[in-house]
Parts: C-alpha cells; structure tokens; sequence
C-alpha cells in the first residue's frame, strides 16, 4: 500500500467491512465530484466518539490507520476479544474516512472547489464540510478526532528529531481558555503522549494552538465535543509513513480504552503542557560550509535544499530545489552533511544526444565524475515521463541550472575540490561519488 490509493480503493475495502455485521457502513452523502463518503459505526455504548480522516485530500495517513482499527474491530480469537467487547459496551464510535475523496484525486489539500475544508468549518460552503457539521449535530459526540499530516519539516525543539505525532487540544477562543471540554481533551492527549513514548521516544509535540475560528477542531471543541487533533509527522527513513500509520493505531486504540474505562481522568493539564510545541527548522538538504567563488572572490555559506513531491496520478516525481541560502546553522538536514573546505562547482550539460537505452550505471558515474548533471535524449515523447536514474534527462534543449545557486531553482551541481568532485547534487539528490551507489529510490522525471 502507498499514500496516493484513491477513493476508488476503498469502496471494496469497506464492502468486506461491513459485510462482518460488526460495523454499520452508511453512505451520509457525496462530494462535489460525487463520490460516496461513507460513515462506519462500531459498539453500541452511551459516550459517542466521532473520528474522521483526510478532509485534506493530500493526508492520508490517518484514512489507513483508520483501516487497521476496522480489521482490528473485525478480528478474533487474537486476544483482544475482550477489549474489543468492553469497547463496545461502553463507548460508540463513527468513523468517517476521507471525507474530501476529490482532493484526494488528486492528492491535492483542498477540496474540488479548491476550498480548504478545515477553513469552512463556519461558512460550510463546501457540501463535504456542511457533511461534517450535519454529523456533528445529529451525533452530537462527547468526542472528537480531527486526523491530518503535517509536514516532515516539523522538529523537535533544539534536537533534529523530526516529529512524529503532533498533538492539539484546538483552543474555541483567542484567550485560549480551558473548560471542562477542553481540559479533558488535554487529559486524554496526555494518555495518547504516554503511550507514543514506548514506540516513538521524544518524537511527540504540540501542535500550534492559536484559534481557528474557521477551523473544524476549534469549532468541535466550541460545540461541546472533547475534540483532538492528530497530526500525521515523519519519521526518518518511513517515507511512506507506515510507522506514522501504527503511531496513529495505537493512539487511537490507548484513548478508545481510556475514554471507554474513563481513565484519562487520572491525568492532569498541567502534563499536557510539559508536551514540547512543534519546532520547524527541518530541511531534507542540508549543506554547510560550502565554498563559492564569485567575481574572484570567496564565501562560504550553507545551503538548504527541499525536494518537493510533483503528482503524477498514484505516483510522483521530486522537484529538488533552493531553498535557502545563508547562516543555516541553527537548522538541520535529514541529510546533513558538512563540507567546509569544498567549493560549487556548476554543473554541465553532456554535448552529445543519446538514445535512452545507451544509458547505463557506467556511463552516469563517469558522467558525473565529470561534472556533467544532465544529459540529452533523443526522443520527442519522453517529456514527463518518469525515471531512476541519478542524472537529468532531457528531451528537448533550454534546460539546466549550471550558474550559481539561486533561491527556488533547481538544485543541480558539484561539490569538491580542483582536481575532484566528491559530490553530485543532482535534482536535489546528494550523490557521494567516492562510493558506488547502490541505486536508492530516485524518482525523477524527463523534461
Ligand atoms: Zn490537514
């Protein structure tokens, strides 16, 4: 499974859901593009918990944790039999999973109306988000899960552990004051923290908590539901999020239990303020110290790079670009690599056109050992399509980044010294050309 499943891959899914008898799967009506957004109900207690996914179409990592918990619902005979009866006794939980499926088309945020459902919690102009209010009303939950990702930039503070679940209590006013509703909201957050800790140590923040009055959590938590926010982070290496995915599982799973047996009272708000806030000060890219030379003269300076995800249907290419310049030494890099003593070299363009096929791991190593970032092919077609290798490929001429790094262009060239390159920055990609690479996962497209 990866991020980008659509709409399309979970009608049969939820088909084989419903068809245990323990979930009642009902369609609460369509999005603009009218696509069927589902609501599943699980147990029969007296507290109502209301847990929805992927508002934002490009967030899908809570949509599959979602997944998880109905087959965990679903299963047997594994030991949780009785956790799962007690659950149903005494709580009731809807779910509502990917409630923007027209967003989620596309991988995009927005809805098709290109409206930010998670702004239209007050307007409700869009028919999903005017969905999601219906159901707040008519279910009136005593709970709330607003489930989303953030972006991998997120940090903890002062450390370059990304971080891996943020957590909310959203404020319902500027004062951000505390009743009732939003203390236990905190309560239950502390019990989500404690947990997370076993599998993710230091890796769980706060998210920011300055009131949305748009917002959808901010507005749950106004109307009365103990509302959560969970925010989808990074890990190192997970790039598909899965270890994010269990995080979400059994934060789910610990709040069930201790809103079920009401054991998130034993904590107190005080806790959750001991919950570090998301720092950001992450880049994928991080080069420090490098030497360039401009009009005779020297500076060093560090360079931030982001590889930007371009979607392509269910997959993507990287855009890897500038994105910033100057004193970066209070940032750090998923890669983070310090190269004091080494110079920009720019990069070139190979002079001769090839045929794809003459591309092969021999040549590109040679190529890059000679400064050269990008080749020519000849073949009309092959604009946009995508591919591995770990050099530039185009199909027609005018393309190439081989002056000085510049904000936002991409990021193309050589570091080393006069006599030899160490490294080649290919769309963003660090290649360290002192080792043979053993073809990592480029995804890269012809231009
Ligand atoms: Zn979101």
């Amino acid at each position: 499974m990866h991020r980008r499943f659509k709409h399309a891959d979970i009608i049969p899914l939820l088909g084989n859901i419903g068809s245990s008898g323990r979930f009642e799967v009902v369609e609460i009506g369509k999005s603009t593009e009218e696509r069927s957004i589902f609501r599943l109900q699980y147990g029969h207690g007296p507290i109502k918990i209301l847990l929805w996914s992927q508002m934002h179409g490009d967030e899908p990592t809570a949509t599959m944790a979602l997944f998880d918990l109905f087959n965990f619902f679903n299963g047997k005979d594994d030991g949780f039999d009785a956790y799962r009866d007690d659950i149903a006794s005494k709580v009731t939980l809807y779910f509502i999973p990917m409630l923007n499926p027209d967003g989620t088309e596309r991988f995009q945020r927005r809805t098709a109306m290109d409206v930010d459902m998670n702004r239209d919690a007050r307007a409700t102009a869009t028919v999903e988000g005017a969905l999601l209010k219906a159901q707040a009303m008519l279910l009136k939950p005593d709970f709330a899960f607003n489930l989303h990702n953030q972006n991998n930039y997120y940090n903890i503070p002062g450390t370059n552990m990304p971080v891996t679940i943020s957590l909310l209590a959203p404020a319902y006013d500027y004062a951000r004051s505390i009743n009732e509703t939003r203390g236990d909201a905190m309560r239950v957050i502390v019990g989500i923290n404690k947990v997370l800790q076993e599998f993710v140590p230091k890796a769980v923040a706060r998210y920011d908590d300055e009131h949305t009055p748009r917002g959808f959590g901010d507005n749950f938590q106004k109307w009365g539901a103990r509302t959560i926010l969970i925010e989808s982070g990074a890990y190192v290496g997970d790039t598909e999020k899965m270890l994010v995915r269990k995080c979400n599982f059994v934060a789910l799973l610990k709040a069930f239990e201790e809103i079920a047996d009401q054991s998130f009272k034993q904590y107190s708000v005080t806790d959750y303020d001991t919950i570090p806030f998301n720092d950001e000060k992450l880049h994928d890219v991080l080069l420090r110290n490098l030497t360039i030379e401009q009009h005779g003269s020297q500076i060093v300076v560090d360079i931030a790079i982001r590889q930007i995800e371009k979607t392509i249907g269910s997959d993507y290419y990287m855009e890897g670009i500038v994105e910033d310049i100057g004193d970066l030494q209070d940032f750090y890099g998923y890669q983070d690599l310090d190269v004091s003593g080494l110079k920009f070299i720019p990069a070139k363009k190979y002079d001769n056109i090839l045929l794809i096929e003459q591309l092969d791991h021999n040549l590109i190593q040679d190529l890059l050992h000679k400064g050269i970032a990008t080749v020519h092919i000849k073949d009309d077609e092959a604009a946009g399509k995508l591919h591995q290798f770990p050099i530039n490929i185009v199909s027609r001429e005018g393309f190439l980044s081989e002056g000085l790094p510049e904000l936002g262009s991409m990021a193309n060239f050589f570091i080393g010294t006069d006599e030899n390159i160490k490294y080649a920055i290919i769309n963003g990609y660090v290649l360290d050309l002192r080792v043979s690479d053993c073809n990592p996962n480029y995804k890269n497209r012809i231009y």
